[in-house]
């Protein structure tokens, strides 16, 4: 049986200017490395049983019926420069489906050759980005992160040119959407104000439905980013190209590139070797996100009628983003701490603790974990001079007394918020070396210990471990 999969594709019925009809190259050899089955029982869609019937699927090599492939137009800001015209350079959008629980979503295949967006690009991706992206995106969804998911993941049989000759691979990727804040910036910077129309009607329907007009989508829009980056700093995760083209409209985290999460926490840690200047360090990340929902408002100005005071309105809610980010940041930070009551100093306690993580070059994620156990003071362990954490933690611990929740439930309330396992990134270079050299059993490892990252799973606790000296990986490229 061939697959079945029940697409709706409301975005192949908007204006033909939003896209160009495309379909995927196919490649020499597909070969299947993964399929997300749970995720493609969610989607409704029935896979067949051959895997290089599914390998075909997800390489491009056959389109599923009732596919309409496409690739997506928009702009973007890259590193704060303006680029008029970027879209799908090396992603074909199969479909859409409405899934069991009555969500739209996108199916998109990544790596699956030319589009007229493609500029000088080849189209294609190597099998690291997509084994990292595959690994990094799920998860993120394990952590309670809004983010696209990985549906399958399969090697083409060709070699794709980078820093050198390296196997090819396709991931399919599904979305809420991959509206862009980029892609109003594209309709607008044309004052092309009926597609722009078309566009919000859009994401207003899909996303949104109880927003009112434009104003209403840049609102929910706002707080859904607040949110979003408050918990990828809540997980010490590092976005590294917050190009406003890389920025749903939907709030989920998209694009994984040289994203990582770090090990030491550092507050202007940057991991992308072409982020020279900290555009997009940890820290930096809410303010970027100001600048790109700026952006975003910009490009919703021509739908309002009375510009002026639209103007003044929609800065009034960008003004907003930091209150609503440092609300949802700091309600993370304190849940971190096993706070369930709010004092006025909370916050502050929770900064004295990040202020001594860096100065003692402590991992983020092990400190917390750490403090989560029936022993916090063990976390002193993962500091380089463990006085200033010592002394935090003495405050610590006379906060905690005036806590009215029973402290036998602390640790395990403190542990279903910090994780024991993210996927580090000497680890995630790790398995994609070995990938290179064919073998995947660290990918299928890491991939099953990911799926529940806030249990100990004493059998893998050295996947717990910080890098040692000489095993941390501190650039990555995408
Ligand atoms: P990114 O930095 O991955 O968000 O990509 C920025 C732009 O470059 C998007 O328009 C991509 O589609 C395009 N792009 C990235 N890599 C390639 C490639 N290998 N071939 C064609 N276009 C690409
Ligand atoms: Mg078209
Ligand atoms: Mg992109």
């Amino acid at each position: 049986m061939t697959i079945q999969i029940p697409f709706d594709n409301s975005y192949a019925r908007l204006p033909d200017r939003f896209f160009t009809s495309q379909a995927p190259t196919p490649v020499a050899q597909p070969a299947l490395i993964t399929v997300n089955r749970l995720l493609a029982a969610e989607l409704g869609i029935t896979l067949p049983e051959a895997d290089d019937e599914i390998a075909a699927i997800f390489a491009g090599n056959a389109l599923p019926d009732g596919a309409a492939p496409l690739a997506q137009v928009y702009a973007g800001h890259q590193f704060g420069g303006w680029s008029p015209q970027l879209g799908d350079g090396r992603a074909i959008l199969l479909g859409e489906v409405v899934d069991t629980r009555g969500n739209r979503r996108d199916i998109q295949l990544k790596g699956s050759g030319p589009t007229p967006y493609s500029r000088m690009g080849d189209g294609r991706a190597w099998l690291g980005p997509v084994l990292r992206e595959y690994i990094v995106s799920e998860a993120m969804h394990a952590l309670g992160i809004p983010t696209t998911r990985a549906l399958a993941a399969v090697t083409t049989g060709e070699t794709v040119l980078r820093e050198a000759a390296l196997p090819g691979a396709v991931v399919t990727r599904v979305a809420a959407s991959h509206i862009r804040v980029g892609t109003f910036q594209y309709f607008a910077a044309r004052q092309d104000v009926d597609a722009l129309q078309a566009l919000a009607t859009h994401a207003i329907a899909r996303h949104y439905p109880g927003a009112d007009g434009p104003l209403g989508l840049l609102k929910a829009v706002i707080a859904a980013q607040a949110d979003l980056i408050a918990k990828w700093m809540g997980v010490g995760f590092i976005h590294g190209v917050m190009n406003t083209d890389n920025m749903s409209i939907a709030g989920e985290t998209i694009d994984y590139g040289p994203c990582a999460f770090m090990d030491a926490y550092h507050s202007e840690k940057v991991f992308s070797s072409i982020d020279q200047f900290g555009r997009y360090a940890f820290a930096n990340q809410p303010n970027v996100a100001v600048w790109n929902l700026a952006q975003l408002a910009t490009a919703l100005l021509p739908l309002m009628e009375k510009r002026e005071a639209a103007i003044e309105v929609f800065t009034e809610e960008i003004n907003r983003f930091p209150d609503l980010f440092n609300t949802a940041w700091h309600e993370i930070l304190t849940a971190k701490l096993g706070l369930a009551e709010t004092e006025a100093d909370d916050a502050a306690l929770a900064f004295d603790l990040l202020t001594a993580m860096e100065a003692g070059k402590a991992d983020f994620t092990r400190t917390f974990r750490a403090l989560s156990g029936e022993d916090p003071g063990l976390a002193a362990q993962e500091f380089d001079d463990p006085a200033p954490f010592t002394a935090w933690l003495a405050r610590w611990r006379e906060r905690l007394t005036r806590e009215r929740r029973d402290p036998g439930e602390r640790p395990a309330a403190m542990q279903a918020v910090n994780p024991a396992y993210i996927p580090r990134n000497h680890r995630v270079e790790e398995m994609i070396q070995a990938a290179v050299s064919g073998d995947y059993a660290l990918f299928f490892t890491l991939h099953e210990i990911l799926r529940t990252p806030f249990e100990d799973q004493p059998e893998h606790r050295a996947y717990q471990a910080a890098p040692g000296a000489g095993e941390e990986v501190t650039r990555t490229f995408c």
